[in-house]
């Protein structure tokens, strides 16, 4: 992690770029999301200054204090669990939530989230793994969760996040083949839905081999976390 955080960003589209052509998926957009949670805002700024736009962030709080800060055309991802007393911020001021899993949640989002605004983006977690302190829903109930979802005035529901097991190759492979099959049944069924939200540092290349459209890259970025 010598490298500046210039190089690192550089190195890691080209490492994309390839990954993207060897697995002939060359008309598919993989989307870097930079996810910087407990990195300052001035790294940050860096990576805007190289054009980077989509960044994510865990914690609300943290976001708080730095978004204000920052240009305003930066595209946020919320990409961490949110509690009721926190959708009011992130409706009036992301762009997107990859983490919906709650019906409650899914409502005070779509009510709070103003209408001169376009509707929120939102993907749904699933608990892939199915280990218990993971949040997210299970595979079997995607289905009506999204079909409540599709109807909140406020949300637009654009497809399905998840995090793999940290495990061998066979097992997180076996768990992507699941959310793809699951995205892929769900276009068939008529979802209007375009986003796999899949792959971090230690899995990126095995997700855009299942047909991840979002990345959410963190360490590999802007190095490791305290
Ligand atoms: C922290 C985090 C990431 C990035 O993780 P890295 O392993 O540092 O790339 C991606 N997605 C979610 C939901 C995270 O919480």
């Amino acid at each position: 992690m010598s490298d500046s955080l210039q190089k690192r960003y550089d190195k890691l589209q080209n490492a994309i770029q390839n990954t993207v052509s060897t697995f002939n998926n060359a008309k598919q957009n993989v989307n870097l999301i930079a996810v910087s949670k407990t990195f300052p805002a001035s790294d940050i700024k860096t990576l805007y200054d190289l054009g980077q736009r989509n960044f994510g962030e865990n914690y609300i709080q943290e976001w708080c204090e730095k978004y204000p800060t920052l240009p305003e055309d930066i595209v946020w991802h919320i990409i961490g669990d949110i509690q009721s007393n926190k959708t009011r911020i992130v409706a009036e001021n992301a762009d997107w939530v990859h983490t919906l899993s709650r019906i409650k949640i899914a409502e005070r989002l779509s009510q709070a989230r103003p209408v001169h605004l376009p509707k929120l983006n939102v993907c749904i977690e699933v608990n892939i793994s199915g280990e218990t302190q993971k949040h997210g829903i299970s595979l079997d109930e995607v289905i009506d969760f999204a079909k409540y979802v599709q109807n909140l005035p406020q949300l637009n529901l654009r497809g399905l996040m998840c995090i793999t097991a940290n495990a061998d190759e066979i097992t997180v492979r076996s768990q992507m083949q699941k959310m793809q099959d699951l995205f892929n049944q769900m276009i068939n069924e008529d979802f209007l839905i375009d986003t796999l939200s899949m792959g971090m540092s230690n899995d990126w290349k095995l997700a855009i081999e299942y047909g991840a459209t979002h990345i959410r890259i963190g360490s590999a970025l802007f190095g490791l976390r305290k």
